[in-house]
C-alpha cells in the first residue's frame, strides 16, 4: 500500500531528520531511496534501518520488509512533495537565492548577517539542487525564524522546479553570466533560467532585491509589481549608505559604513564587493544596523578554495580552484591583474560545460592575458589550447593536463610571489598546493 502525504509527513515528523545517503544516517532518521543512472538505492533501505533510520521511503515493493518501509510511487517526487508541505507549515521569510557566480558566498554572508538577529537556517554548503534544497527545506525545525535557500541550475527550468518547492518570500539574483552555457543555450537562455526566480516572486506577491550593477537582473524586474522591490547599487549612491571602498594594495575588500568605520574582510576580488553589498543591503532590509551588518560581514572566512588566500612558504597562493567559468574567470583575473603586489604568477585550468562556445571563450580568456602584467602565466588542461594560441609562445607555459604542471613547479620552484589558482572543479587545481612552497 502506498503512503499518503500527509501519513508520510506525520512519520517525518518523529524523525530525527531526512537523510539519502546510507554512509550519513542519524538514529531515527527518515532515509529516502532514490534512483540514479547508475544506481537504485531502493537496495541500501536495509542497510539504512540496520544503521539506525526509523523510516525507510522506499518506491519498489519488493524491498519492503515489515512497517518501517515506506512505500511511495517515486522517491525522488516523494521526498520534494514532502519537503513543500513542510514548507507551507512553516511561517518565516524563505529567502531564495540564485545567479550565475557567489551565490554561495553571498548565502553564507546574508546568514553571517541575519543570524546576529535572527535564528537562522541556511542551505549547507552547495546542496542547491533538486535533492539539496529539498533535504534544506526538511532540515529546518519550527524554531528558524529566517530561511536562506541557495538554488542552483545548469538549465531552463530547474529554478522554476526549485521555487516551486521552496515556495520563496524573498529572491536575490547575484548575476547573470557566462555559466553553464551548454545547458542554458547561450546567454539569453541563462538570463531566463535564473529569472524564473523573479517570475516566481513577481506573481506571488514576493520582495525582490536587486542590484542595479547587474543590468540583465535589472532589466528582469521591470514586468513585474512586487510587494517590495529594494533596489540597490553596489556602486555610489545616496540611498546605499555604506559606500564600500576598495585598497588596492591589500588583497582583501576593505569598506566602509556611513561613520567611516573601516571594516577588512577575509574576501578578495571586486566581485566579492558585490556580494558584500548584498547581505549588508539584505541586513538593513531585515532591521540590522549597518554597523553591525558590516561587522558580520568582516568576520566571515571563506572556505572550500572559493577565493581563499593561502600563504605557503614565501608565497602568497589566492586559491581560486573551486570553479571557474568565464564570467568568474576574467572577474578574478582581471581583479588580480589590479592588484598592486610584487612578483605575481596565475595558474588557470580549463572551463568546463561551455558547449560549442568552448574554444572561443578560452581564446578570450588568452586575450584578456595578453593586456595583463603577469610575470608568469601556467595553463594546463586541453582547452586552455584555444587561450595559448593567442598568446606569445614566451609569456605562457602550457601542460595538456595538470601532471605536467606538477612537474613543472616541482622543477622549477617559486619564490615570493602572489599566486592565483583558478579553474574548473573537474581540473581540481587545489592539488597545485603542495608544489607551492
Ligand atoms: P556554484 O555554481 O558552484 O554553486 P556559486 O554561485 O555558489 O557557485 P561561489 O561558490 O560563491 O559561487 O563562488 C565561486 C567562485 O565564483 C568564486 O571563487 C569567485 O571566483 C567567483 N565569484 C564569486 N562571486 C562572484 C560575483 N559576484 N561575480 C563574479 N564572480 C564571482
Ligand atoms: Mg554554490
Amino acid at each position: 500500500m502506498m503512503i499518503s502525504l500527509t501519513e508520510l509527513y506525520q512519520k517525518y515528523k518523529e524523525c530525527s531528520g531526512v537523510s539519502t545517503d546510507t554512509r550519513k544516517i542519524e538514529e531515527a532518521s527518515m532515509f529516502f531511496a532514490l534512483k540514479g543512472p547508475n544506481f537504485n538505492a531502493n537496495a541500501f533501505a536495509e542497510q539504512a534501518i540496520e544503521k539506525g533510520a526509523k523510516y525507510a521511503v522506499v518506491d519498489d515493493a519488493e524491498y519492503v520488509k515489515n512497517e518501517q518501509y515506506l512505500l511511495v510511487e517515486d522517491g525522488l517526487k516523494a521526498l520534494q512533495q514532502l519537503a513543500n508541505f513542510h514548507r507551507k507549515q512553516l511561517n518565516i521569510p524563505f529567502i531564495g537565492l540564485t545567479g550565475s557566480n557567489g551565490k554561495t558566498t553571498t548565502k553564507e554572508l546574508i546568514n553571517c548577517v541575519l543570524s546576529t538577529k535572527y535564528r537562522t537556517y541556511a542551505t549547507l554548503g552547495n546542496l542547491n539542487n533538486h535533492i539539496g534544497v529539498p533535504l534544506t527545506i526538511l532540515a529546518i525545525d519550527e524554531t528558524i525564524e529566517v530561511a536562506i535557500i541557495e538554488m542552483g541550475a545548469n538549465k531552463q527550468g530547474d529554478i522554476k522546479e526549485l521555487v516551486e518547492i521552496a515556495e520563496p518570500t524573498h529572491g536575490f539574483i547575484t548575476n547573470i553570466g557566462k555559466a553553464h552555457l551548454e545547458g542554458f543555450g547561450g546567454i539569453e537562455g541563462v538570463k531566463k533560467g535564473k529569472g524564473e526566480l523573479y517570475d516566481w516572486l513577481g506573481t506571488h506577491n514576493g520582495t525582490v532585491f536587486v542590484n542595479v550593477a547587474s543590468e540583465p537582473t535589472y532589466e528582469m524586474i521591470q514586468k513585474y509589481q512586487f510587494k517590495e522591490n529594494i533596489i540597490y547599487t553596489s556602486t555610489q549612491n545616496p540611498l546605499f549608505e555604506n559606500v564600500v571602498n576598495i585598497l588596492e594594495e591589500s588583497p582583501f575588500v576593505v569598506f566602509e559604513d556611513a561613520s567611516s568605520n573601516q571594516y577588512t574582510s577575509h574576501l578578495t576580488g571586486i566581485y566579492n564587493f558585490q556580494n558584500i553589498c548584498a547581505a549588508i543591503r539584505i541586513g538593513q532590509f531585515f532591521g540590522i544596523e549597518t554597523s553591525i551588518a558590516c561587522q558580520a560581514v568582516a568576520d566571515y572566512v571563506p572556505n572550500n578554495n572559493r577565493s581563499q588566500f593561502i600563504q605557503k612558504g614565501t608565497n602568497m597562493v589566492l586559491m581560486d580552484a573551486y570553479n571557474a567559468n568565464p564570467s568568474s574567470m576574467s572577474a578574478a583575473i582581471t581583479y588580480f591583474n589590479d592588484l598592486k603586489v610584487g612578483k605575481k604568477m596565475v595558474i588557470l585550468g580549463d572551463m568546463f560545460e561551455l558547449g560549442e562556445e568552448a574554444s572561443a571563450e578560452h581564446e578570450a580568456i588568452g586575450k584578456l592575458l595578453l593586456n595583463c602584467h603577469f610575470d608568469y602565466i601556467l595553463l594546463a588542461g586541453h582547452l586552455m589550447e584555444s587561450a595559448v594560441r593567442v598568446l606569445p609562445l614566451m609569456k605562457v607555459h602550457y601542460f595538456p593536463d595538470k601532471f605536467g604542471l606538477h612537474n613543472w613547479l616541482q622543477d622549477y620552484p617559486v619564490k615570493d610571489t602572489h599566486i592565483l589558482v583558478k579553474g574548473s572543479r573537474g581540473m581540481g587545481l587545489e592539488s597545485v598546493l603542495q608544489f607551492l612552497g
